[in-house]
């Protein structure tokens, strides 16, 4: 039996939404060098200067709806490019994996229900590290019931959703423990993304950190999350399940 995307079986065809941003470089970049994984659109906000950079080919958001065949979409682009990149995926029955953050309640239910009709994943942070602290923060705010909860996050002076995504799944699961987390966030140079949750108890303080100094974490998690997303039945899967 072949899985598509392994070394017996085609390459994955991959669509990157939102290829001129940070992380739609970062996704190309490394994705070039996996034979598993044949990029066969870049989409972009603007209409790109050049057709075909690297023998990939660019498309404008606008252009969508012409886009060529593929397996999977992979988007890290702005909430207000989320809904066209979703409905295409559903039309074609593609997956997607998405890291765009703040969307709003409407766009993260529209995720739910697709999820009753094509494999997709979404995940505020991609990286193997943030898995590890949401687990270690769970079992602290249910160790330190009565603490004083806050999480402080800290991200490059364009990010424009604050508090960030990681830090809201983070604070879910404080809010499981039945604590009631409160959010700072700063905005600062070129900080990749840093997350503090920090136990205020009596005399005594629990700090938990996570330091991204390489935006390439993110890509390469999302990435691995194609290659195993493809395959599944539909369904909204986390991170954690696609692991193995
Ligand atoms: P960026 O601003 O550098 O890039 C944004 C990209 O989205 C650009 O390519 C832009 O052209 C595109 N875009 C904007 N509006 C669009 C639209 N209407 N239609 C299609 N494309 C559109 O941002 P970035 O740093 O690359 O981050 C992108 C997203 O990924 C943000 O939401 C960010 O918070 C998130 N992010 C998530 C993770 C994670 O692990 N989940 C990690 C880093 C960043």
């Amino acid at each position: 039996m072949t899985v598509k995307g392994d070394r017996t079986s085609p390459p994955l065809r991959v669509l990157i939404h939102g290829a001129s941003g940070r992380m739609g470089q970062a996704l190309l970049r490394l994705a070039a060098g996996e034979p598993t994984l044949q990029v066969v659109a870049a989409v972009t906000h603007r209409p790109p200067a050049t057709r075909v950079v690297d023998g990939v080919a660019y498309f404008a958001a606008s252009e969508l709806p012409g886009a060529p065949v593929f397996d999977v979409a992979i988007d890290f682009s702005l909430p207000e490019g989320f809904d066209p990149i979703l409905a295409l995926c559903l039309q074609r029955k593609a997956a997607l994996v998405s890291g765009t953050t703040g969307l709003s309640e409407a766009q993260r239910a529209a995720l739910q229900r697709a999820g009753g009709d094509i494999p997709v994943v979404w995940a505020s942070n991609f990286s193997l590290g943030v898995a590890v602290l949401a687990e270690l923060v769970e079992r602290a705010a249910a160790a330190l019931p009565g603490w004083d909860c806050d999480i402080i996050e800290s991200h490059h002076i364009h990010k424009q959703d604050a508090p960030s995504g990681t830090a809201l799944t983070l604070g879910q699961g404080v809010e499981l423990a039945g604590a009631t987390p409160r959010y700072a966030s700063l905005r600062a140079g070129d900080i990749v993304g840093e997350h503090l949750v920090q136990f205020t108890g009596l005399g005594e303080r629990v700090e938990l950190t996570h330091r991204a100094t390489n935006r390439d974490i993110f890509a390469r998690g999302a990435l691995h999350a194609a290659q195993r997303l493809t395959d599944r039945p539909p369904g909204l899967y986390r991170v954690r399940d696609l692991l193995d």
